[in-house]
C-alpha cells in the first residue's frame, strides 16, 4: 500500500490483518509466544537502566524527535489506521495528531517531574521527596484508537525513564508496528519499546502479570479483561492503570441551547460508528425539549454519509467485525420488542457485512440491555426524564463512571449536574472532551488511573520520601 506498510509487513508472518470495510487482507504480522516475550521483557529491563540515566531533557528531545517524525507521517498512518479499523480517515487523521500529542506533551512534562521539601518534624533531620521512574512497564490496548490508546502509555512512559512492552489488538497490529519504526528512527533504544502482536492474548496477560520484572500493567479495554487482569496481577502486586468501559449520559436539560445540544451529540455519539469509551451511550431528554431535539438530531443523523472509511467524506465506516455489528442489532431488536420505535436507521447498511445504518430511538426504558451495556455501534437510545433529580438517577444507576455529558444553561444547574455526576469526567455543553493536556479516566468499573495531563506521568512513577538525618552540628 505504502512505504511504512511494506517495512512493517512481514509475508512470512502468521497474523493476517483485515480491512473491516472489505474483509479483505491488507498485510500480515508474525506474532510473538510467551518464551520470546519474557526473553523481549528481560531485554527491555536490561536497557531501562541507561535509559533512566539519561537527562530528562535527553530523554524529552528523543521523544520530541518521535513526536516529529509522527507528524511528518500523519497521512501514512492516517491510512493504516483507516485500512486496519475501518474508521473515516478525516478521523484517522485527528487521530494521529490527538495520539502525537501525548508525546510531545509528556517530552515536555518529562522536565517537570519534581520532589519536594517538606517542612522538618524533628531537630537535625529533614525530609524530601524524589520521584523516580517505576521501571519495565508492559501495556495491552484495543482496536478502536490504534495509534492514540498506545501513545498515551509509551509517552508518559518513556518520559518518565521506564521500559515497555506493548501488546496491541490482534485486529490492529499495523498501527503499532508504524509507531515502533518511527520511534526507532527517533532514536528510542530498540530493546527499550518493544510491540509484541500475538494470537493468544491471554497467555501474554498472564505473563505480563506474573514475570517479577514487570513493574506495571497499563490495560486499555474491555471492563472483563480488566477484571481477569486485577485478579491475576494480585500475586505481584504489579501496579495497575485501567481504561477499562464505559457507559456514557448525554442530558439534554429543558433550558439548553438545542443547536449546541445537537451538534454535540453529533460528535460524542457517532465519532467512530459509536466505538469509542466516551461515546455517549443514552441519551436523557427532559419533557419539554424532547420531540424539538429528537426531529433535529433524527434530521442530521440521517444525512450522516455512510461509506467505506477511505473514501473522502465517510462519516460512518464499518464496525469492526461482524460480533460487533450482531451486538448492535441484538441490542438494537432487544429495545424495539420492548417498545422503542426507531426514528431513522435500524438495520444493517447495503454497504458490506460489517456496515450498520446510524440510528436514533425513541421511546426507550432505562432498565433494558440498550442503555445498560456499551452499545459501541451508531445507535442513539433516547429516554424521557421530568426533572434533575430524575436524570442524576438515571445518569448514574450504572456500575460504569467514565465520561457524562449533559447541556444546560443555567449556571446552579451546571455547577450541581457537575458535582452529583458520578464520572471521572463530565463535560458540559461539550460534546468532545479528549484532550492531552486534562486528565482521562474512570471511577467504578470503568477503571484505575488517568491518562494525558500531568497527572499521565506520575503513573510511571514511583514517589520516593527521603529522610537526611545526623545533620545537627
Ligand atoms: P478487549 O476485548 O478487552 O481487548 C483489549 C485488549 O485486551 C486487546 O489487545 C485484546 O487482545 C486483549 N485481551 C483480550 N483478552 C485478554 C486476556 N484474557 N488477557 C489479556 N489481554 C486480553 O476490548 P476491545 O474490544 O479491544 O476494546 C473495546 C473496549 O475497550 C470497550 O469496552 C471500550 O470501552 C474499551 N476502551 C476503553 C478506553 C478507555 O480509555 N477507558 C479506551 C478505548 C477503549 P486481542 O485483540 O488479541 O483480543
Amino acid at each position: 500500500m505504502h512505504e511504512l506498510i511494506d517495512r512493517i509487513s512481514d509475508e512470512r508472518g502468521d497474523l493476517p490483518v483485515r480491512d473491516p470495510a472489505t474483509g479483505k487482507t491488507i498485510a500480515t504480522v508474525r506474532t510473538y509466544g510467551v518464551d520470546e516475550v519474557a526473553g523481549i521483557i528481560r531485554d527491555a529491563d536490561v536497557a531501562r537502566g541507561a535509559w533512566a540515566a539519561r537527562t530528562a531533557k535527553e530523554r524529552a528531545r528523543v521523544l520530541r524527535a518521535w513526536f516529529d517524525l509522527i507528524m511528518d507521517r500523519q497521512e501514512q498512518l492516517a491510512r493504516i489506521i483507516t485500512a486496519e479499523c475501518g474508521k473515516p480517515i478525516a478521523e484517522a487523521r485527528g487521530e494521529v495528531a490527538y495520539g502525537a500529542a501525548f508525546i510531545e506533551w509528556f517530552a515536555e512534562e518529562a522536565k517537570r517531574a519534581y520532589g519536594e521539601t517538606i517542612p522538618t518534624f524533628a531537630d537535625g533531620k529533614r525530609v524530601l521527596t524524589i520521584k523516580q521512574p517505576v521501571g519495565t512497564c508492559a501495556a495491552i490496548t484495543p482496536w478502536n484508537f490504534p495509534v492514540a490508546m498506545i501513545t498515551r502509555k509509551v509517552g508518559p512512559a518513556l518520559a518518565a525513564g521506564c521500559a515497555i512492552v506493548l501488546k496491541p489488538a490482534e485486529a490492529t497490529p499495523l498501527s503499532a508496528l508504524a509507531l515502533e519504526l518511527l520511534a526507532r528512527e527517533a532514536g528510542v533504544p530498540e530493546a527499550l519499546f518493544r510491540v509484541v502482536p500475538a494470537s493468544e492474548p491471554s497467555a501474554i496477560g498472564e505473563l505480563f502479570c506474573s514475570d517479577p520484572l514487570i513493574r506495571k500493567l497499563s490495560f486499555t479495554g474491555s471492563t472483563r479483561v480488566g477484571q481477569i487482569l486485577m485478579a491475576q496481577s494480585g500475586q505481584n502486586i504489579t501496579r495497575l492503570s485501567l481504561e477499562l468501559g464505559g457507559n456514557a449520559p448525554f442530558i439534554v436539560f429543558d433550558d439548553a441551547d438545542i443547536d449546541a445540544a445537537v451538534e454535540g451529540a453529533m460528535a460524542s455519539k457517532y465519532r467512530n460508528a459509536g466505538q469509542t469509551c466516551v461515546c455517549a451511550n443514552r441519551f436523557l431528554v427532559q419533557d419539554g425539549i424532547h420531540d424539538a431535539f429528537v426531529a433535529k438530531l433524527t434530521e442530521r443523523v440521517a444525512a450522516l454519509k455512510v461509506a467505506p472509511g477511505a473514501q473522502e467524506g465517510s462519516q460512518i465506516g464499518p464496525l469492526i467485525n461482524a460480533a460487533g455489528r450482531e451486538k448492535v442489532a441484538s441490542l438494537l431488536d432487544a429495545a424495539v420488542a420492548r417498545g422503542a420505535r426507531v426514528m431513522t436507521g435500524g438495520h444493517r447498511s447495503d454497504l458490506g457485512e460489517n456496515f450498520f445504518e446510524p440510528t436514533v430511538l425513541v421511546d426507550v426504558a432505562p432498565d433494558i440491555d440498550i442503555v445498560r451495556q456499551e452499545i459501541f455501534g451508531p445507535v442513539a437510545p433516547v429516554i424521557r426524564f421530568r426533572d434533575e433529580a430524575e436524570a442524576i438517577r438515571i445518569a448514574n444507576d450504572t456500575p460504569y463512571g467514565l465520561a457524562a455529558y449533559f447541556y444546560a444553561r443555567d449556571l446552579g444547574r451546571v455547577w450541581r449536574v457537575t458535582e452529583a455526576l458520578e464520572y471521572g469526567m463530565v463535560a458540559a455543553n461539550d460534546g468532545l472532551l479528549s484532550t492531552e493536556v486534562a486528565p482521562f479516566g474512570g471511577i467504578k468499573q470503568s477503571g484505575l488511573g488517568r491518562e494525558g495531563s500531568r497527572h499521565g506521568l506520575d503513573e510511571y512513577l514511583e514517589l520516593k520520601y527521603c529522610l537526611m538525618g545526623g545533620l545537627s552540628a
